[in-house]
């Protein structure tokens, strides 16, 4: 493919599926942990950018440390704000934001002090760059179905206009979906947009499980779906929207090189798919390398790029948008 590195860079981004605590850098989780007198454990990081593990578990274990030293609403409103910062400087104009209710409780923060932090940290982010930021309030399966549940009214008792959808995380495998379904309903009859992560640690029925929950439009990676034709074709018919995160699975070991990922075979399929980071400093990447890998090894071209832009601002789950932002595209 032809270099076109300046022309991707410039092109508008919106950005789905990236995990708020999972955005902080090495810098800022150092600087947290000063403020808030954090010890860190040796080894931590890989270098200025990047945080360093060896395998799913280390990498877990390294997310839990470097997110304790979040503490407050200050803090949360730092994180917010740097990353919505550094997404603006690579051209995005829009980005959902996952957060955890629990990991707020966790370091004692209660949800209102928790939200109103990310929240002026998306308005000051959109004042001083442009760009809109929106909160994605996200479960843990493995943390069981009650804690869930609990999650999903906690959501809706916060009623926040920057909270405008509902996400689980965590293990797909072992906790099935169809046990979460009235933490779905809780959100979905409020009025929140749905998505799960599924389809990335197990197979295609996690998917179709998934997708039977309500509300849900959206399939956090949903990659594995490639596994079963039916379903591809499913995908497609419904428009259902793919968060895809390639760096994210090639790192985490899901597919052994991005030659290998399927976001290719998902597109000539028709499937609708948008592009991630997940948790950029733990993958060695941003919202703007997955464009720029997307186009260089992944096929596709800057009109496809501005398609991918065009379907997360579609799929977003934010209502009464004050500026219409497709107007980014013009008529790419
Ligand atoms: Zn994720």
């Amino acid at each position: 493919m032809t270099d076109h590195a300046a022309e991707v860079d410039a092109l508008p981004k919106a950005e789905l599926h990236v995990h708020l605590e999972g955005t902080a850098t090495p810098e800022l989780v150092r600087r947290l942990a000063r403020r808030n007198g954090v010890a860190l454990p040796d080894g931590l990081f890989a270098d200025e950018h990047t945080f360093a593990w060896t395998d799913f578990l280390d990498f877990l274990r390294a997310y839990d440390v470097a997110a304790s030293t979040i503490r407050t609403a200050l803090d949360y409103r730092d994180v917010t704000y740097e990353y919505l910062t550094a997404c603006a400087a690579e051209g995005a104009v829009y980005v959902e934001l996952i957060a955890s209710l629990d990991h707020g409780a966790l370091v004692g923060l209660g949800d209102a002090e928790h939200i109103a932090g990310i929240a002026q940290g998306i308005d000051d982010a959109h004042a001083d760059h442009g760009i809109v930021g929106r909160i994605i309030s996200s479960c843990v399966r493995n943390f069981g179905v009650p804690a869930a549940e609990d999650v999903a009214r906690r959501t809706v008792a916060l009623d926040h206009p920057y909270v405008v959808g509902f996400n689980m995380a965590g293990d797909e495998a072992g906790f099935p979906a169809p046990d979460f379904a009235r933490a779905f309903a809780i959100v979905a009859e409020a009025g929140l947009g749905c998505s799960v992560h599924a389809g990335e640690h197990a197979g295609p029925e996690s998917v179709r499980a998934a997708l039977a929950l309500p509300g849900v439009r959206r399939i956090s990676h949903g990659v594995r779906a490639i596994e079963d034709p039916a379903l591809v074709e499913e995908l497609a018919r419904r428009a259902i929207v793919l968060e895809v995160c390639p760096t994210s699975n090639v790192v985490l070991g899901v597919y052994s090189s991005y030659e290998a990922h399927p976001l290719p075979a998902l597109r000539a399929a028709g499937v609708l798919v948008t592009l991630g980071s997940d948790d950029p400093p733990y993958f060695g990447t941003t919202i703007g390398r997955e464009y720029r890998l997307a186009h260089e090894r992944l096929g596709c071209d800057l009109a496809a790029l501005a398609a991918i832009t065009r379907t997360a601002l579609d799929a977003g789950f934010a209502r009464h948008l004050a500026v219409n932002l497709t107007d980014h595209l013009g008529d790419r």
